[in-house]
């Protein structure tokens, strides 16, 4: 899922197992995955980057803390719908995707690069408002990576260009909507 920087509000924690179970019994599953019984479902440890994973050897799943806050509960069942399609199919093909899609799941939780919902951006705003990433100065797509980079933006040329340097910008600068992009690195 999308690397962003996040803390987290440990108030109100929503019942993971209970969510499985429902997306469990209702999406349209082309083959059986663990019951919600046996799967092993944690909050990721504090400043993980990561939103949400998946092993499915472990069955287990692991949700980045910052679900926790409430102005994500809504969020929370098409990133688990997303990480639990991950019991069938390991990477964001195209029959991943199909799946997502075919069971309404948004459009910012089918891969890695999606761009994130407007209410996602808010709250890691909000939770690091001072973090730093990396902006493209031609079409503003965003990428999130904590060291220092020299690549250029995906979106704008299918490899290096001096053009689309990245340039440093912190997290509040940042105007919605969102936009993620890939790097492309000095070659
Ligand atoms: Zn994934
Ligand atoms: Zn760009």
């Amino acid at each position: 899922m999308q690397q962003l920087e996040l803390l987290a509000n440990p108030s109100t924690a929503p019942d993971l197992r209970a969510i499985y179970a429902q997306l469990h019994d209702t999406l349209p599953w082309p083959r059986p995955i663990p019951p919600s019984e046996s799967v092993r479902l944690k909050w990721k440890a504090r400043h993980s980057r990561v939103l949400g994973s998946c092993r499915p050897k472990s069955e287990l799943i692991k949700v980045n803390r910052i679900y926790q806050d409430e102005r994500l509960h809504q969020e929370l069942p098409d990133l688990m719908a997303h990480e639990m399609a991950h019991f069938i199919w390991p990477n964001h093909g195209p029959e991943f995707k199909a799946f997502l899609r075919r069971a309404g799941i948004s459009s910012s939780y089918m891969h890695s690069r999606s761009d994130p919902s407007a209410t996602l951006w808010l709250v890691l705003m909000g939770h690091e408002p001072d973090a730093y990433l990396w902006q493209c100065p031609a079409c503003l797509a965003v990428r999130d990576t904590g060291y220092r980079v020299t690549a250029s933006c995906g979106r704008c040329a299918p490899r290096w260009d001096r053009r689309y340097v990245l340039k440093r910008i912190r997290m509040n600068e940042i105007t919605s909507p969102v936009r993620l992009t890939t790097l492309r690195p000095v070659q």
